[in-house]
């Protein structure tokens, strides 16, 4: 591409593009990077620069860029055929993908509704819910419409799972439109929401859920939560025992339990679906972002048999809900290949050493002088800078210090996304170590260099 050609483009996508979860009016003042090939856990520019994809091209890749495997079936299935309904009509792929999902996924899940984003997997599950406790048998669950969240939850950005997110910058100016939704707390030990010490808390915040539970069971239909790590909060991580707690109390005061595995799934905690560390089965699961290996989009919502019950008998029963692309073939089949590399690559037994490398990696930063916190949960890392270590004290959101230090990264040949000041870590699950090691030096030095100076 000549020097001209790529002026052109950057100008373009300066002048037509609003990108998302974007201040359009800084971005416009910086250069763009545009991505035009990957390889591997690398992704190369325009200019042939290569940057290292630590955040997954958003938490999405998993065998890496141009998988061999992964592109061969999506040729094959080029060749056959590209899409068709899934309204009343079948096709290959959906099928044994879907019976694929049902067979690893915790016990209990039988049933697979496919969509095409994460925040749609999410709107499903709701509406699931709702509509199965209409249809129950017992007039006594009719009541049962409202949903209970955890503070800072993120779900999507549709309109139904923003109703259950806790995020106030970017839900806030929505309320309005949103339907109310109960909130506990969140498990942010850091932070924490009762002024405990995690070593002595004795999960104290999962109280809040019961009392909300004990007082409200007969009008809740679900519990939504992101198991074990809210990820776009900030990578807050649940100490053990809270997501088996929640599951208790679900159960024991009958509230569907919705899981959003969308950004824990495939394996980023260590194992290959989060509430597999605490075996715990929730009623419906939200997958999305790995599931195709980061190669198209697609999402599914998996439930028990009990719940697709409730939806059997005369037409009104029916889930009137789908999208036009729900099972769309070329992005089946490249999930079910997908899921095959996992098993024949030994991706999760693999990942145990990557994740022991990351946490020792991980002891210097918290040296620096402005890193307050540092989470970990298999391979997802939250590093939470602060202005003053002692008051927790976090920096003037003016600053933009998080997005200060990935700039300063993206010099050095790395690509990573922070949610505010929490710089995020999410690497390619089949990074090797050399370029684990990389990921993290250039973290640790950006870090450095945009805090200490
Ligand atoms: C990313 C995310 C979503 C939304 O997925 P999209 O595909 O972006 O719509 C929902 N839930 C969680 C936990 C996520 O991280």
């Amino acid at each position: 591409m000549t020097e001209e050609e790529l002026t052109r483009l950057a100008q373009w996508d300066k002048k037509y593009l609003w990108h998302p979860f974007t201040q359009m009016q800084t971005y416009i003042q910086e250069e763009p990077l545009i991505i035009e090939k990957g390889e591997g856990s690398y992704l190369i520019d325009l200019k042939g620069r290569r940057y290292l994809d630590g955040v997954s091209s958003l938490w999405v890749n998993v065998h890496g860029h141009r998988k061999k495997e992964l592109d061969e079936v999506l040729k094959a299935q080029v060749n056959k055929i590209a899409h068709s309904t899934l309204l009343g009509l079948a096709n290959v792929p959906s099928i044994l993908l879907a019976k694929k999902l049902v067979d690893m996924s915790p016990p209990g899940l039988e049933k697979v509704f496919y969509s095409d984003c994460g925040a749609a997997a999410v709107e499903i599950a709701l509406k699931i819910a709702l509509q199965y406790w209409q249809q129950k048998e017992g007039e006594k669950y009719r009541r049962k419409t409202k949903y209970i969240s955890l503070a800072q939850a993120y779900h999507g950005d549709t309109v139904g799972a923003v109703s259950v997110g806790g995020i106030s910058l970017y839900h806030g100016i929505f309320q309005p439109l949103l339907f109310s939704c109960f909130y506990t707390f969140s498990p942010y030990c850091y932070r924490c929401p009762l002024s405990l010490e995690k070593e002595s808390c004795a999960l104290a915040c999962v109280n809040k859920l019961e009392e909300l539970l004990a007082q409200h069971h007969e009008e809740i239909a679900a519990v939504i939560i992101e198991p074990l790590v809210q990820a776009a909060a900030g990578m807050i991580v649940a100490p053990p025992g809270y997501l088996h707690r929640v599951r208790e109390l679900c159960t024991r005061y009958k509230v569907l339990l919705i899981a959003d595995e969308v950004a824990v799934g495939f394996g980023r905690t260590g194992k290959m679906f989060a509430c597999e560390h605490e075996n715990v089965s929730p009623d419906i699961m939200c997958l999305a972002k790995g599931i195709t290996g980061g190669y198209l989009p697609l999402a599914a919502t998996l439930t028990t048999t009990e719940i697709y019950a409730a939806f059997l008998g005369e037409q009104n029963k029916t889930f009137f809900h789908g999208h036009t692309y729900t099972g769309n073939p070329l992005a089946c089949a490249v999930a079910l290949a997908n899921l095959e590399l996992f098993a024949k690559e030994n991706i999760i037994a693999k990942l145990q050493p990557k994740i022991e490398l990351i946490r020792r990696g991980l002891n210097r930063f918290n040296n620096l002088s402005r890193v307050g916190d540092v989470r970990q949960k298999g391979m997802m890392v939250g590093i939470e800078l602060v202005e003053d270590k002692a008051t927790k004290k976090p920096y003037l959101p003016e600053l933009r210090m998080g997005h200060q230090v990935i700039m300063l990264a993206r010099k050095h040949g790395l690509v990573i996304r922070p949610l505010g000041d929490v710089i995020v870590l999410m690497p390619v699950l089949a990074m090797g170590e050399e370029e684990l090691n990389q990921l993290m030096e250039i973290t640790y030095l950006s870090i450095k260099e945009a805090t200490e100076n």
